[in-house]
């Protein structure tokens, strides 16, 4: 007696509404359903709701770190940038490349993803969704559950693996028809459209702009650019300074052995990171000016503010801070 075997799916899952909808429609055809959760150095998407969305609908999840190799595809995106410096072709194209390399180690049949056709202005036309497959080396293999009777059959649909009746014919910008898919299939837990990728935000692009030329130790380098004040002191010192107490603790967890840890003996201002081995007095001192600036001593005459190594937290030491009047602040300022 031969048994059916059990086709086994790949799903790009950022635990948003299209991509929770997309593992439910592939999930109730029968398919044994792996969610690949990507986690941005910066943060993104909430992976906490990704997973509670991946155990509601009853499928595995795993977690895809992105690295050094997607700040080089962010430094120098073959296909451009969005509205920032979102490569988002390019960004598809990594991500589901490392989707198709885990689809292989685990044997499964295809990948599939919560896309729209026309969703998305640069990712989710008809033809960039085609470099997305092509560039991902997934010719056929690559399944939009939710609009997949717009686009051209898959090998996956032609190879009886799926039925194409049972997909589905979105487009367009509007979320309506999702968002009553998602009632009528009892899915509750999803991320709502918040914040987005900090790629898109123009802030964070300049300082990830500054990031790429000057140089990072490691990926965990970008995730301190969606915290605190930057600061471009020269081409070998940066400076991060915390806006609030969540902040300097973040800072302080995410700083690097070689950086230098800034702040005021008693509680008057910002924590401050400084970024860069060995910094002599004259940069130590205009470090200590920022956190001056942004205390209540601003128009006062400097101040000492106590700094260490992050190596070596007993070595504290004082410096006196050079002010810093605005011309100079907007020289510095990334
Ligand atoms: S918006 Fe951000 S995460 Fe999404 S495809 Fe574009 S670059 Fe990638």
């Amino acid at each position: 007696m031969t048994s059916k075997k059990t086709i086994k799916a790949v799903g790009l899952l950022s635990g948003g509404l299209d991509s929770t909808l997309a593992a439910k429609v592939v999930k109730d055809l029968g398919v044994d359903v792996h969610g690949v959760y990507f986690s941005m150095p910066w943060g993104c998407c909430d992976k906490a709701k990704a997973f509670e969305a991946a155990q509601k609908i009853g499928i595995k999840f795993i977690t895809l770190q992105l690295d050094e190799r997607y700040l080089e595809i962010v430094r120098k995106p073959k296909h451009g940038y969005g509205s920032a410096m979102n490569p988002c072709v390019d960004c598809r194209i990594h991500m589901f490349s490392r989707a198709a390399q885990y689809m292989r180690h685990i044997g499964a049949d295809f990948i599939f993803t919560g896309e729209v056709l026309g969703q998305r202005q640069m990712s989710q036309l008809r033809h960039s969704m085609k470099w997305v497959e092509e560039g991902s080396g997934l010719t056929g293999k690559l399944l939009r559950p939710l609009c997949a009777q717009l686009l051209e059959q898959t090998e996956v649909e032609k190879n009886g693996l799926i039925d194409r009746k049972k997909l589905l014919n979105l487009s367009g910008r509007s979320r309506r028809e999702q968002i009553r898919l998602t009632e009528e299939l009892n899915i509750t837990e999803y991320n709502q459209p918040a914040g987005g990728c900090l790629l898109t935000d123009k802030n964070f692009a300049r300082r990830m702009t500054d990031t790429l030329q000057y140089g990072y130790r490691n990926f965990r380098e970008t995730i301190a650019l969606k915290w605190g004040r930057h600061f471009r002191i020269n081409k070998d010192f940066k400076a991060i300074l915390g806006r609030n107490d969540d902040e300097n603790t973040s800072l302080l967890r995410y700083a690097h052995k070689d950086d230098t840890i800034m702040q005021f003996s008693y509680n008057a201002g910002g924590t401050l990171i400084l970024k860069g081995p060995q910094p002599n007095s004259e940069i130590l001192s205009i470090a200590a000016g920022l956190i001056q600036r942004f205390s209540k001593f601003k128009n006062e005459a400097p101040q000492e503010i106590n700094y260490w190594p992050v190596a070596d937290k007993n070595n504290i030491q004082t410096i006196k801070a050079t002010l810093i009047n605005d011309a100079q602040f907007d020289k510095i300022k990334i």
